[in-house]
């Protein structure tokens, strides 16, 4: 066991030491200015399996903003209070647009295809807002719980910055609304949405709180049950065909995992019946994603054989 750790560490260490020239090859986000202040060379990646090891290598214990990684979470709060009647709201669909476009909305009458696009990520916190008495403070202690970590909290410069910079999202949310998909006050549901993606964590505590995804919905080190064995299904399904942006099918194409990216620079991938990694490095391509993130991902998942398409 011991020597599978170190030996885990060692090839983390050497992607993390390859990436050295490939910082410069992506760039940090700015569209939501507290985001663009972070250091483009800090990098971490944490490998966290379900018989309860953990591995990271770099800045892998610094807090970052989770940003998209946070519509992980909430659709799993969402699909635990509403069951099967969210999928009329909102479809599990790739969009083959970018993620923050309103163009499709529009041609489909305000049901978004998917819930980890920015509309169906407002849908899916129009839910919580709506089904929740204190939605920010629910979203906050459910991934507290998961990553049994009371500190993790709300990185309050970056929710102001998107607060003042979230004219598109409103745009996106008042689009729904006028066709009937949205129940909440847009001011209230922009408020949480900013929240939940203004959430700073590690990769360390990203990689054990998802670890339910791995494990059929219950989470491995705490026994809970987090959600159904189907819903941990549909997440993985929907991760796959749509986590990366519109660059899903080709990271389905080379890694072949379940993912989820962030414009803070993280990425999840799951790892069905094995762990999660998750890696941190703030400079995105023109997709959204993080460069040397996905390189990170490509590289172990290809050292360990981790598709799910083998
Ligand atoms: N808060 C970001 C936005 O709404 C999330 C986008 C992302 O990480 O993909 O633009």
């Amino acid at each position: 066991m011991k020597n599978n750790i170190v030996d885990l560490q060692n090839k983390l260490q050497a992607l993390l030491l390859s990436q050295h020239d490939n910082f410069t090859q992506g760039k940090v986000a700015d569209y939501i200015p507290a985001l663009g202040n972070v250091k483009p060379e800090l990098a971490g990646i944490c490998v966290a399996t379900i018989d309860g090891k953990t591995v990271g290598v770099g800045d892998y214990q610094r807090p970052f903003s989770i940003q998209s990684i946070s519509k992980v979470f909430g659709l799993v709060m969402a699909m635990n209070r509403l069951g099967d009647s969210l999928w009329q709201r909102v479809k599990m669909e790739p969009s083959g647009q970018p993620f923050n476009s309103i163009i499709q909305l529009e041609w489909e009458k305000g049901i978004p295809r998917n819930p980890v696009i920015n509309a169906g990520a407002l849908l899916v916190s129009d839910v919580l807002t709506s089904h929740f008495s204190a939605s920010k403070l629910a979203f906050l202690s459910f991934v507290r719980k998961l990553a049994n970590n009371e500190t993790i909290h709300v990185d309050k410069q970056v929710y102001q910055s998107e607060l003042s910079h979230g004219n598109r999202n409103a745009a996106l949310a008042y689009l729904m609304k006028s066709f009937g998909n949205i129940e909440a006050e847009i001011p209230e549901l922009l408020s949480h949405y900013f929240t939940q993606c203004a959430v700073a964590m590690s990769c360390q505590q990203l990689a054990q709180s998802l670890l339910f995804l791995a494990n059929k919905g219950v989470d491995p080190l705490s026994k809970n049950i987090i959600c159904s064995p189907k819903d941990a299904h549909r997440v993985n399904a929907i991760l796959s065909t749509s986590g990366m942006y519109d660059q899903s099918g080709e990271f389905a194409f080379s890694v072949g995992l379940p993912a989820k990216s962030g414009v803070g620079g993280g990425l999840i991938a799951i790892v069905p019946n094995y762990g999660v990694i998750c890696t941190w490095s703030p400079p995105l391509n023109s997709f959204g994603n993080s460069v040397v993130g996905m390189n990170l991902v490509a590289g172990i998942a290809e050292e360990l054989g981790l598709s799910i398409y083998h």
